[in-house]
């Protein structure tokens, strides 16, 4: 058994595949044969993902402010503390902050040959302000 302590170290997002400032909280990166991840991710306002997919999915749940996420072709949704979102293999969507709201949200995902993201192109300010 590992107990990993309070106090891990926060890691500013990758701005190849963020706009915005995102930082992001380690739960678990749980070793071989196990393959969930789990992160705590916070995103200021107006930040958000790139369009990507997760080769098995992704749950989010919201635990603090309120945000945004889409699907590819659909409307944008609000996520709000207490939602969950499922997110089916292979779907490419973002999510992220709302304009003036910041959003913090678990997400947990399992890794395919050691892969939990495909990463495609930023969510432009067209796409983002809908
Ligand atoms: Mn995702």
């Amino acid at each position: 058994m590992d107990i990993h302590k309070n106090g891990r170290k926060t890691i500013f997002a990758n701005p190849d595949y963020f706009t915005g400032k995102v930082w992001q909280e380690p739960i678990v990166t749980a070793p071989e044969p196990a393959r969930v991840r789990a992160v705590n991710v916070t995103f200021a306002p107006g930040a958000r993902t790139n369009w990507h997919t997760h080769p098995l999915g992704q749950t989010l749940h919201v635990t603090s402010g309120e945000g945004r996420a889409c699907v590819w072709g659909g409307e944008i949704q609000v996520i709000r503390p207490g939602d969950t979102v499922w997110i089916p293999p292979g779907e490419k969507h973002w999510h992220g902050a709302g304009p003036e709201t910041a959003i913090v949200h678990v997400a947990i995902h399992e890794a395919l040959d050691g892969k939990h993201i495909d990463w495609l192109e930023p969510v432009t300010d067209e796409q983002y302000a809908g």
